[in-house]
């Protein structure tokens, strides 16, 4: 989607601090971080929402949940993260992109 701010991100006409790359994902730091370490985990593939997800989308789902530790034990998260996905305006969703944020790092607030 051209006007998409995270096809844009996977797509590098906008510019973002990427950790890792494949050919289905991407993940990149947030420009707003909530805690030492946070980032955010997208498919290439443009996915509104996880209320949008498919059994086409089995496959990619499951190496992103693989992925996720992987990313985390690079990032130094040796002691665990937390994953977030907000979906739809009652969950807080402000870019219609599915994506996953990876948080960790002492600085991660309390869960409340
Ligand atoms: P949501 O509320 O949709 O789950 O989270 C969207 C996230 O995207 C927010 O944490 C916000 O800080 C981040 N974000 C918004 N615009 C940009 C951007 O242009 N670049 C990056 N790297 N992150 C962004
Ligand atoms: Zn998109």
């Amino acid at each position: 989607m051209t006007d998409c701010l995270f096809c844009k991100v996977a797509d590098h006409s906008l510019a973002s601090d990427i950790v890792y790359e494949d050919d289905q994902i991407v993940v990149f730091k947030d420009i707003y971080p909530k805690a030492d370490v946070h980032l955010l985990m997208v498919p290439r593939q443009h996915i509104a929402s996880l209320a949008e997800l498919d059994s086409v989308h089995d496959g990619l789902i499951a190496r992103m949940m693989r992925l996720l530790p992987q990313i985390a034990r690079q990032q130094g998260l040796d002691n665990g993260f937390r994953t977030i996905i907000n979906t739809g305006p009652g969950g807080g969703q402000e870019v219609y992109h599915f994506h996953i944020h990876l948080l960790g790092g002492g600085s991660l607030p309390g869960f409340a």
